[in-house]
Order: C-alpha cells, then sequence, then structure tokens
C-alpha cells in the first residue's frame, strides 16, 4: 500500500478528529452517532426523526435528498426542496447534517447547507467527483464501493485528501458476496485494518450492509465492539412506509433503544455514549418489549 500517503498511520497514536458545527467530535473518544431516514420525504417527516433521535442521542442527522437509485423509475429525492427541508431541521434543533452528493454541480449548494457531504457507494471512483470535494471546506464521507478492496478505497480517500481535503472519513457499508439474503456482508474486518493503517475516522453503517433491521442491533454492537469510530442507521416513524430501503429502516423507538444498549458494548472498549441530560429518555422494559413486537412485525411484513 506504499500509494497510500496522506491518509496512512504514522504511529499508533496519530488518529484524526473532525469537529463538527455542535462541537460533536468524530473519530475521538465518544462514539459517533449518525441516525435518520434513507431519503428525505416531506418536512413533517424530518421534524418528527430530529425531535425523536435527539433523545437517543444521536450526533448528526442524515436524509438522501440526491438518490441514487438502481432502476430510473425509482423516487430520485425530493433534490432542492429536501436541502431546505435539511436546513430547517438543522437550524431548528441544532443538528448537523449529513447527506449525498451523486455530482459535481450539487457541492456548491450541498456544502452551503450541510455539515458532512456523503459520497455513495456508487461513486466511491467517481475521480472527478473525489477531485472536486476536495477542494471543499467541508468535512466528506467517503462509503466504500460495492466490491472495492480495501486499496481502492483508500487510494479514493487519497484523492479527496490530495486534492486538500483533510476532513475525510471512511464508511464501510458492507460489500457484494454471493449470498443475497443479508444484502451485503459487513466487513468488521476491514475496519479494523483500516484503523491500523490510517489515521481517518471510520463509520459503520450496518444498515447498507445488512438490509434487513433486525439484523442492525446486533451488528451494530460488533462494529462498537471492534472499534468504529462511528455509526450510521436508517430509520423512518414508519419504517414500512419508507420511500427507499423500507426492509432495513428501524423505527424511531427502535433507534432510541438501539443507542442506549450500546453503551456497555462502548464502555467495555474504553469509548463513551453521550448522554442527553436535558431530555433523558429511559427506556422501560415495557417499551423494550413493544419495540421487539414492532421489529418481529416488520419482519413478517418484509420490503
Ligand atoms: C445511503 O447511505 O443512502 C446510500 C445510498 O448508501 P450506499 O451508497 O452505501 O449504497
Ligand atoms: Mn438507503
Amino acid at each position: 500500500m506504499s500509494e497510500i500517503k496522506l491518509a496512512k498511520k504514522t504511529d499508533a497514536n496519530h488518529k484524526s478528529t473532525i469537529t463538527l458545527s455542535n462541537q460533536s467530535v468524530i473519530g475521538g473518544k465518544n462514539l459517533f452517532i449518525i441516525g435518520g431516514p434513507c431519503s428525505v420525504e416531506s418536512a413533517e417527516q424530518m421534524e418528527q426523526v430530529a425531535l425523536k433521535l435527539k433523545e437517543a442521542p444521536i450526533q448528526a442527522l442524515r436524509g438522501g435528498v440526491f438518490k441514487p437509485r438502481t432502476s430510473p423509475y425509482s423516487f430520485q429525492g425530493l433534490g432542492k426542496e429536501g436541502i431546505e427541508i435539511l436546513a430547517s431541521v438543522r437550524s431548528k434543533h441544532n443538528l448537523p447534517i449529513i447527506t449525498e452528493v451523486m455530482a459535481s454541480e450539487q457541492v456548491d449548494e450541498i456544502a452551503q447547507h450541510a455539515d458532512v457531504l456523503q459520497i455513495g457507494s456508487r461513486n466511491m471512483q467517481n475521480f472527478e467527483l473525489l477531485k472536486r470535494v476536495g477542494k471543499v471546506n467541508k468535512p466528506v464521507m467517503l462509503k466504500r464501493g460495492l466490491s472495492a478492496t480495501i486499496e481502492e478505497f483508500l487510494l479514493a480517500a487519497e484523492y479527496i485528501l490530495a486534492h486538500g481535503n483533510e476532513r475525510v472519513i471512511l464508511c464501510e457499508r458492507g460489500i457484494r458476496s454471493f449470498d443475497p439474503f443479508t444484502r451485503n456482508v459487513l466487513d468488521l474486518g476491514a475496519v479494523v485494518a483500516i484503523k491500523q493503517l490510517t489515521h481517518l475516522p471510520v463509520i459503520v453503517d450496518p444498515s447498507h450492509a445488512a438490509g434487513k433491521s433486525e439484523l442492525i442491533p446486533d451488528l451494530t454492537k460488533a462494529a462498537v465492539a471492534c472499534g468504529a469510530d462511528g455509526i450510521m442507521i436508517e430509520c423512518h416513524p414508519e419504517p414500512e412506509k419508507s420511500v427507499s430501503d423500507a426492509r432495513q429502516a428501524l423505527s424511531l423507538l427502535q433507534m432510541v433503544d438501539l443507542v442506549h444498549s450500546l453503551r456497555p458494548v462502548a464502555k467495555a472498549i474504553g469509548r463513551h455514549i453521550i448522554h442527553n441530560n436535558n431530555n433523558l429518555t429511559v427506556i422501560s422494559p415495557p417499551m423494550r418489549q413493544a419495540n421487539r413486537q414492532v421489529a418481529q412485525k416488520q419482519s413478517v411484513i418484509g420490503g
């Protein structure tokens, strides 16, 4: 991996951190938690998501407005209207926003409103886009390509770094394999390897890896246990009505419950999960039971 120059770790303590507008840090001692729907669908939806997930608490809100869909006939995202929704929810709730940028022409507008720009898996080797976000003054989260090797992934990050942007976050989101039972294979070996090879923060997205909501909680715990700096989970006020990726979406209650259940895992490896002191939600055993029933119902509904 001799071409990995700027991303390369120089000594065991060499770790980059990225601080966002609300002072939360990616790559530090606190686990960085991102939650939100696959797609921004309406202002009401995003308001419900932000209100509930602040209780978890999450440190950033996700939601796609330009969607890279496999079929040209599927919902393509709300575009400009979606950016306006994200901007208003961001300022109202003081929550940083992460959203995908699919093309160079979208970069300036999204960079004006988002705190982190996401480069999706299908664009991991879109070298012109990588060069373009290398010149932007916002952190970039680069998702691993559908079948990218670790070296290809790190070289893609190297493009962004080499073009001047030092604030790069890597995201493992599963790689394609022969078995469609899970949508992709969550490569936690890559997370461990990348943390050893580079100083860049690594976020794990178990939602696009698993593709099934009932697999997400345990995979997330494994991601935290193996040293991921953060997690990104898709969730929705009414998962079965999600316009994209419904099958993998958690309900908002399940998301709050999941964050709660990560605390002992994080603690065991010396990481913290931020408490929301203003509005701490204590989830009672009956509520956990209700969450499980929702999960079971979802696994029957399918997607
Ligand atoms: C997403 O995060 O919304 C997404 C489309 O993911 P990926 O690029 O990993 O498929
Ligand atoms: Mn999705």
